[in-house]
């Protein structure tokens, strides 16, 4: 019966002092500051349909004139361009605006030559 001397209870007064360490120094900024960019505003279904330039679309547009016959009625045109970047759907019947619902781009783009 070997009795090795056991680890006993340490009576070592090395108690660990919660010493904080020092705060890490803020790095400074190299050169001049860039305020991040503010991020862009989230696609809201009511907004304005944004389409890149010289792009066909696939638009679906209703008409949202009140007095219209054609009002809230749907229709998609297959291929709409959008020329610098904006996309208007005049309604054939009222002559106004219509609501430009979605504007799917055309995978592959038609060649236009
Ligand atoms: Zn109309």
């Amino acid at each position: 019966m070997s009795s090795e001397p056991e680890h006993a209870d340490d009576i070592t007064t090395e108690s660990e002092s919660p010493v904080d360490p020092p705060p890490a120094p803020d790095e400074p900024d190299p050169g001049e500051e860039t305020p991040p960019p503010p991020p862009p505003p989230p696609p809201s279904p009511d907004g304005p349909i944004t389409v890149d330039p010289a792009t066909w679309y696939e638009v679906e547009s209703a008409c949202i004139t009140v007095t219209c016959p054609n009002l809230n009625t749907t229709t998609t045109e297959p291929m709409v361009y959008s020329n610098a970047g904006t996309i208007r759907m005049i309604c054939g019947v009222c002559g106004k605006d219509r609501k430009i619902l979605s504007a799917v781009r055309l995978d592959p783009q038609p060649e236009m030559s």
